[in-house]
């Protein structure tokens, strides 16, 4: 069997969007079941829309996201060039090949003409020059006529491909546009680079976005004018982020980079990636990616659409949170400590211990910590709890016994607090509750009472202490 060649086909146009990950990451997937390789590929010819520093982060995010490719712009291989402005001069040859054999033909049609016959009510190309005689065309390219080369489809009858997603896709040939293969500076469009390309890279599965589905026949056509082998097609459901919209960048936060900034790890973003259109056979939701290239199949890749869930996400990133080393952990979370100058002089070691079964996704932090910064305007009401029987009457009976306790034994405090409940007449909950309450003024925070005076320190502890009884 020939070696399994898949490749990602990314326009730099700005950060690497989920969806293009994801088409990435089952063209990786598949290259890598099936023993091959899986090759990058720089599309760039739409100068247009190309974005400074794009292919810099698309190097960076496939790596960072372990989707290590074989072949690429930055790291060679023996069919390059990988980024198709380098290989412009490849294309013409190609193109001339089809105008030979009648696949193609070049077009001096000029844009006022194209515009004419659109507003008279053409919703395409009319192959008017289809029918130039071979020395017009002779006798215009050598005056030096401005021009394209177009495709040539058939007038009738039809072009069938298998989809190893889809199944058999037929496109009616009437149906199909002479698009420009290529265009009057000389540059392929997508439609024409496409086939080169992945001919020439020796592209075998073709896997990508579904959008091509239906022009894939005319690609079809070209690899059948060039006496190529036709690729296999592995087309893919769009993601979404509701029934009606596309997930894309215009709604936001849908790039890599942007979920790693919001706390996400990244086997947790592949992981759950991996999901947004393919499922295992036993459901089984968490995978590594060495797990996800054991178990990815086709079968299982959906025919419907996904939808984006960050909940769902979320939940995948805890699971991944929980597995961490408790040092794995904390020097993740150092990263995101760094954005709360609050947590200077804090033992954040111990935060992070505190911290580390209550975060699902990294900026977590801010919030289970945001009873540090909200002491001074806490409402006294936090006192009452109807379990413990505790309201502010309560706290204020306690607190000068909790501060003094806390002067005098701040290093064995639990033992000190359970005893000074037992003395006193009270339940060992509401006693830590009220300490909670009265150091933090937080409903719920990343440990218990004790816990909370240790992160706090002493002298910080007895300054909230102290504070809380002249607020009662
Ligand atoms: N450059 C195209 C895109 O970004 C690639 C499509 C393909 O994979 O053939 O949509």
């Amino acid at each position: 069997m020939k070696e399994v060649r898949t490749r990602f086909a990314p326009s730099p146009t700005g950060y690497l969007h989920i969806g293009g990950l994801r088409t990435a990451l089952y063209a990786y997937l598949y290259a890598k079941k099936n023993g091959g390789k899986f090759i990058l590929r720089i599309e760039d010819t739409d100068r247009e829309r190309y974005v400074p520093g794009s292919v810099e982060i698309i190097y960076s995010t496939l790596k960072d996201a372990g989707l290590i490719y074989d072949e690429g712009p930055d790291v060679g291989g023996d069919y390059g060039p990988y980024i198709q402005s380098e290989r412009k001069n490849a294309y013409l040859e190609y193109a001339k090949q089809l105008v030979e054999n009648g696949s193609a033909y070049y077009c001096f049609c000029t844009k006022e003409r194209l515009e004419e016959i659109h507003e008279k009510g053409a919703t395409k190309y009319d192959k008017h020059c289809a029918s130039l005689s071979k020395e017009e065309v002779e006798m215009r390219l050598a005056r030096g006529d401005s021009y394209v080369i177009r495709q040539n489809i058939p007038e009738t009858g039809s072009t069938t491909y298998t989809d190893m997603v889809f199944g058999d896709i037929t496109v009616d040939n009437k149906e199909l546009e002479d698009n420009i293969l290529i265009k009057s500076d000389g540059m392929p469009t997508y439609n024409f680079a496409n086939v080169v390309d992945d001919h020439l890279m020796g592209i075998n599965y073709v896997i990508r976005g579904v959008e091509y589905l239906s022009s894939t026949p005319k690609y079809n056509l070209l690899y059948d004018g060039l006496g190529w082998e036709r690729p296999h097609y592995i087309h893919l459901q769009p993601i979404m982020r509701d029934a009606t919209h596309k997930l894309s960048k215009r709604y936001g936060d849908a790039s890599y980079e942007d979920f790693i900034k919001k706390g996400f790890l990244k086997e947790a973003i592949i992981n759950y990636i991996a999901l947004l259109g393919w499922s295992s056979k036993d459901n089984t939701e968490k995978f590594s990616l060495t797990e996800l290239v054991d178990k990815f199949d086709l079968a299982g890749v959906s025919h419907s659409p996904s939808i984006f869930d960050e909940q769902k996400m979320k939940y995948i990133n805890s699971l991944y949170v929980k597995e961490m080393s408790e040092d794995d952990f904390h020097n993740y979370a150092l990263k995101f400590y760094g954005d709360y100058d609050y947590l200077k002089g804090l033992d954040l070691k111990f935060l992070s211990t505190l911290l580390h079964s209550r975060v699902e996704v990294f900026t977590d932090i801010g919030k289970l910590t945001e009873f540090l910064t909200q002491f001074d305007g806490y409402n006294t009401e936090l006192f009452t709890n109807a379990k413990w029987k505790t309201d502010v009457a309560v706290a204020k009976a306690m607190l000068p016994g909790l501060i003094e306790l806390t002067e005098q034994s701040f290093e064995s405090l639990h033992d000190a607090l359970i005893a000074y409940g037992e003395n006193n007449g009270y339940k060992k909950g509401q006693v830590l509750w009220v300490y909670r309450i009265a150091l933090t003024g937080a409903q719920s925070t990343p440990g218990g009472a004790t816990e909370m005076a240790e992160l706090l320190g002493k002298e910080e502890s007895l300054r909230r202490l102290k504070e809380s009884l002249i607020r009662l």
